[in-house]
This record gives structure tokens, C-alpha cells and sequence, in this order.
């Protein structure tokens, strides 16, 4: 009776499951989060509702609980989650469902014999939010939102590693905005901060996941791609070059178009450190510059 007003009154869901993977007991917090009812589901095989459970992961857990009493552990870290309930956060998540610590255990009768096991489930949302917050501040640009120059150092250092051991292609363009000053001077600070998020928006929604977008300073923007050689590099920045000279900035119904010069430059055998690879990069877009601007320059 105490116990399950406890079971039912606890910050926390648990459920309890039988040695068929039957749900046995359901408390009040898995209700309030996943809107189905202790009864509904009291009876029924986890899996007919959670089809997601359904992994090796999870049967391995479930079957070294119940064969040697061991306690398993499903980090937020690792797993995200193991129910999904739709994040209810009050907080600017970018996480979907509820991000989850879990963690399951043996439950012995009177005899000793394992015949259920609990699953308890903590929500850690709020704490993953800030942790992606402190996360992001560290390595982002504040006003554009892309990588800063520390992740960039950090992550070039690690791509020349990996090219050292593998011999992976890995490219990167430097691209910085044509007469940026000039649009400060004309149309304000604020426009110009306009426009370099818009450019920084248009170029992310050009690059592969894989890809990495770091603002490298002022109007000066590095993009990395790993596994991509030098040509496939020049159609790559051929592409952010267009794609910057057709968008039309709206700022305060002023239409405003710019352009952007590129530089692009490769890891090569003997020529494969972080400071050789922007050197060659920066040297590029130095010469797209001087060559009058809105265009690309590689050098190999
Ligand atoms: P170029 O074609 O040779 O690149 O000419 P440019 O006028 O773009 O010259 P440059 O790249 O040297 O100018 C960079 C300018 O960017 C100078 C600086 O005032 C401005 N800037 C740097 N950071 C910011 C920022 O965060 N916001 C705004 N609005 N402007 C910035
Ligand atoms: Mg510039």
C-alpha cells in the first residue's frame, strides 16, 4: 500500500517488466509522459508499444538482468533516450523527444528467484539543454552561429592527423565578402551583421553534414571538407560562389547583393600541417582578390 503510493507519487517513471517482457507495473509518471494508461498497458509485451525497444542492445541488458542480476545503464550520453516522449521543455530545445537517463535492475521474490526487472527513467532534458548550450558557446560563432576559430584549429588539427594515418583527401575553402567594409559604411553595422549571417545561413544550407562552416574573423569564412579532393573542392566553392552572388539580402527593403572571393587548398603528402593548408587557402583568396573578386583560385 505504501509502496505504491510511493511507486505512483515519484519524480521518476518505472516500470516493471516480467521474465516474457510483459509490462507488470506502470507508475503514475510513465502515464503523465507517454498518455497511456497503467491498464492499457499493464499485460501487454513492451514491445507492442515501444517498438523502438526492440534492439540488440536492450535484449542483451534485459537477458543479463534476468541470467546474473546485473544492473544495466542507458546514458543520456549514448542512447538520447530509451522511451520516446515528446520533449515538453520549457527551454529552447532542440531536442525532440525527452532526453533520457535509464537504467534497469533485477527484482528477486521471496525465494530469491529473478522473475521481474525494474527500468527506471529520469528525465535529464534540462540538464542536456545546458550542457548543449555551454557546448555551443565554446565552439560557435556568437553572431552567425557557425564554428568558431578554436573548433576550426581543434578540427583541423584532428583531419591532418587522420590524413597523416589514412591518407583521406580533405580540402578546404576560405571565402571572404567583396567590399564588406563598404556596406558597414553605407548601410550601417547592423546590416552588415545582417549580412553575415545571411551568407553564413546560405553556405550552411549548402554543405554536407560532414562538412564544417567556421567564421574565421570579420568577413572572412573557412569551410572544411573532409574526403573531398581538390576538384571536387573547386565545384563545391564554384557553388557557394554563385549561390552567394544570386541571393538577394532584404534589409530594411533595401535589396542588397553581394559577392565573395575564394580560396581553396588541399592536404598533400609533405605539405600536410593545419598552418601550410590555410597558408595555401589564404594565399588563394589573395590572389581571387587581386584577380577582381568574385571568383575562386585554388592552389594545390
Ligand atoms: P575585400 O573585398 O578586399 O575583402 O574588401 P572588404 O571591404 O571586405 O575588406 P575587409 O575584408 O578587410 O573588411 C572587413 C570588414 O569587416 C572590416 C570590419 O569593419 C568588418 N567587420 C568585421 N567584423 C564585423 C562584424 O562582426 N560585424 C560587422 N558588421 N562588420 C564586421
Ligand atoms: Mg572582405
Amino acid at each position: 500500500m505504501i509502496f505504491n503510493q510511493i511507486f505512483d507519487a515519484i519524480n521518476i517513471g518505472l516500470v516493471i517488466i516480467d521474465r516474457d517482457l510483459k509490462v507488470h507495473k506502470w507508475n503514475r509518471w510513465m502515464e503523465v509522459q507517454s498518455g497511456i494508461d497503467a491498464g492499457e498497458i499493464t499485460g501487454t509485451h513492451i514491445f507492442e508499444t515501444f517498438p523502438g525497444l526492440n534492439t540488440p542492445k536492450f535484449l542483451r541488458s534485459c537477458k543479463s538482468v534476468f541470467s546474473f542480476g546485473n544492473f544495466c545503464f542507458f546514458s543520456q550520453k549514448l542512447h538520447h533516450y530509451l522511451f520516446p516522449f515528446k520533449s515538453t521543455s520549457i527551454f529552447d530545445s532542440k531536442f525532440e523527444y525527452m532526453q533520457q537517463n535509464c537504467a534497469m535492475g533485477p527484482l528477486r521474490d521471496e525465494n530469491n528467484v529473478i522473475r521481474h526487472l525494474f527500468i527506471y527513467v529520469q528525465d535529464v532534458t534540462e540538464v542536456a539543454v545546458y550542457e548543449q548550450k555551454l557546448l555551443d558557446l565554446n565552439m560557435k560563432d556568437d553572431l552567425t552561429g557557425a564554428y568558431n576559430r578554436r573548433f576550426l584549429e581543434m578540427k583541423l588539427n584532428e583531419e591532418v592527423n587522420r590524413y597523416r594515418r589514412y591518407r583521406r583527401d580533405f580540402s578546404i575553402i576560405m571565402f571572404d565578402i567583396d567590399y564588406f567594409k563598404g556596406i558597414n559604411d553605407r548601410y550601417g553595422h547592423q546590416c552588415g551583421d545582417f549580412i553575415l549571417k545571411s551568407v553564413s545561413s546560405r553556405i550552411s544550407s549548402k554543405i554536407r553534414n560532414v562538412d564544417y562552416l567556421a567564421r574565421y574573423g570579420g568577413d572572412e569564412f573557412c569551410c572544411l571538407l573532409p574526403e573531398t579532393d581538390i576538384d571536387s573542392a573547386l565545384i563545391v566553392a564554384e557553388r557557394f560562389r554563385t549561390a552567394i552572388m544570386e541571393q538577394e539580402n532584404n534589409f530594411d527593403g533595401s535589396i542588397l547583393k553581394i559577392t565573395i572571393s575564394l580560396g581553396v587548398s588541399e592536404l598533400r603528402e609533405g605539405l600536410d600541417t593545419p598552418e601550410i593548408l590555410l597558408k595555401k587557402a589564404d594565399g588563394a583568396l589573395y590572389k581571387a582578390k587581386n584577380e577582381g573578386r568574385n571568383r575562386v583560385v585554388a592552389i594545390t
